[in-house]
């Protein structure tokens, strides 16, 4: 965009680039927002089935079942708590969950 050098100069064009930048700046807000909304919408959601997830508490930890798919799903940081989970508890991880042995 130009620099105008007399903003005063133009009443109208002053307040036209000011009106500008709000739309500007209340769109990247809105932006923001709607991304933030799609994200978490997308968390609750198998990214499979696009059903809704069951949250389901392991051993402190919550994680997200598909009840079609049967799908489970981790944050970031949870497949490291559940390693943590003593083994003699939970049978282990994956044996609990998968009936592996
Ligand atoms: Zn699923």
């Amino acid at each position: 965009m130009a620099i105008d050098e007399k903003p005063s100069r133009n009443e109208d064009e002053y307040w036209a680039k000011v009106d500008a930048e709000l739309i500007k700046s209340r769109r990247a807000a809105l932006d923001a927002e709607r991304e933030k909304a799609r994200k978490s919408e997308q968390q609750n959601k198998c990214p499979r089935c696009c059903v809704d997830l069951k949250e389901r508490e392991y051993h402190h930890v919550k994680i997200d079942e598909c009840p079609q798919c049967g799908g489970i799903w981790l944050d970031k940081g949870e497949l490291e708590m559940l390693q943590q989970v003593p083994r003699e508890k939970s049978g282990g991880f994956l044996g609990s969950m998968f009936g592996i042995r």
